[in-house]
């Protein structure tokens, strides 16, 4: 049985990732700090002997007794909201977390996997951004301290790979979404869910004409996991490249959810917000065979079943 370690292992993307791994009849070892992490989205899997949960911050040495396959590195805060309020914990985590799994990897032959973003890329000069592009960041802004985490943590991974031989993965992930997104993670799909189901306003930043592609969240995994057993060690989007502007997206979960107390408030457009953001996907489509299945229609109609149980109505 292949043994894998799944940091951030109680977040949204990496409680999936648990699921696909256990699925896939490995051994996980999940490890969170709950920072950002929620425990229910994981207490599913405790009773299964196939899964070891560790609470431990990967910014200090991380120790996994016996043998390794594969980690994936999956822990940092990463809504906006969340890197402005623990700026240094999001530093800390994308560069002396990193060090620490790539000395783990190192020392166990494992292969590691890291969690990277569309945020390397900035507010974007190019469109669609595909991966030789290499960003417009401000290093000094309040999303720098993501940004630049981020950007670090792939220097980082690829001078192990290049120096140790170490063999690693790099993902960019672009927004993504699905069932087990914190409600108040400020992030744009649960602030609009829960504000329509509420009966409120939906906080609509700027004029809403910046844009976002949005992928659901078993397309993201899929991809993930073809990336682990592929043999490509460049950064790979993984993405949906069905772009629309966050107005649209405003409209389109109102019609959803139908609640006629539910309306459009405008809010001041947060400092280097990126205005325009696809990922060119045609790498992934070519080393992964992979593209994303699931349309934003039946996407959101799933996301929704879920911020049903988790939002009251008003
Ligand atoms: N946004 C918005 N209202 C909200 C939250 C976000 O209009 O309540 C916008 C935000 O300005 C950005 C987009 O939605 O342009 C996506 O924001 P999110 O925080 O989800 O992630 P980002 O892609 O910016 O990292």
């Amino acid at each position: 049985m292949k043994r894998i370690l799944i940091t951030g292992a109680a977040g949204f993307i990496g409680s999936h990732l648990c699921d696909r791994f256990i699925k896939e009849g490995y051994h996980v070892i999940g490890m969170d700090n709950l920072l950002t992490g929620n425990i229910r989205n994981i207490e599913h899997l405790f009773p299964l002997a196939n899964f070891e949960y560790y609470h431990h911050d990967v910014t200090k040495f991380v120790h996994i007794p016996g043998r390794l396959d594969y980690i994936l590195h999956f822990a940092s805060p990463a809504s906006p909201i969340d890197y402005l309020k623990m700026p240094i914990q999001t530093l800390k985590v994308g560069s002396l977390g990193t060090h620490n799994l790539l000395g783990l990897a190192k020392s166990k032959e494992a292969r590691i996997l890291i969690a990277s973003t569309s945020e390397v890329y900035g507010d974007p000069l190019v469109h669609p951004q595909r991966e030789d592009y290499w960003g417009n960041v401000n290093p000094i802004g309040p999303r720098g301290v993501y940004d630049e985490a981020k950007r670090f943590q792939e220097a980082i991974t690829m001078a192990y790979h290049t120096y140790h031989g170490l063999e690693t993965r790099i993902v960019r992930i672009f927004n993504t979404y699905g069932p087990r997104m914190r409600v108040e993670d400020g992030r744009v799909l649960p602030a609009f869910f829960s504000q329509a189901i509420r009966g409120e306003g939906l906080t609509v930043f700027g004029e809403g004409n910046q844009t976002r592609s949005f992928c659901y969240v078993d397309d993201l995994v899929e991809g993930i996991y073809r990336l682990l057993l592929s043999d490509y060690h460049l950064p790979v989007n993984v993405g949906n490249p069905s772009e629309i502007t966050i107005m649209q997206f405003a409209h389109e979960i109102m019609a959803l959810v139908d609640n006629p107390k539910a309306h459009i408030i405008y809010n001041p457009l947060p400092v280097d917000d990126p205005k325009q953001r696809q990922p060119d996907i045609s790498l992934a489509r070519k080393v992964l065979n992979w593209e994303p299945k699931i349309s934003r229609e039946e996407g959101l109609r799933r996301t929704y079943e879920y911020f049903k149980e988790v939002v009251q109505p008003g």
